[in-house]
């Protein structure tokens, strides 16, 4: 099981910190912490997917976009900051993006 957890990854760290608003035996979605936007995670730390668990994912994604920030978005997975853990932004349409998007909830910055 080791492929599944590496110790020093941060999206598996984050797996233990983060607020989440969905999660199940595939995924989970936060707000990352970077950008300030939902970002779904794989549970495996694997940066390839299975066009079929992609879907599901970038699914689940779009369910708390719907249910959370209400926004037109877009998927980004290209994964420039973690390229060996699979992992995609819902960045919202129209040129905008980061802190402030989401509904009822306190600016931060880093
Ligand atoms: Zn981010
Ligand atoms: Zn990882």
């Amino acid at each position: 099981m080791a492929d599944l957890f590496d110790p020093a990854c941060e999206l598996c760290e984050a797996a233990r910190l983060t607020e989440w608003f969905y999660e199940d035996d595939l995924c989970w979605v936060a707000e990352c912490e970077l950008c300030a936007t939902p970002m779904v995670v794989w549970k495996r730390h694997d940066p390839n997917p299975t066009e079929e668990v992609r879907v599901v994912l970038l699914a689940r994604l779009s369910e708390v976009v719907d249910a959370h920030y209400g926004y037109e978005h877009w998927v980004d997975d290209n994964m420039r900051s973690i390229p060996t853990h699979y992992h995609a932004h819902a960045r919202p349409r129209g040129g905008f993006y980061g802190h402030g998007t989401r509904r009822g909830k306190d600016q931060r910055s880093l």
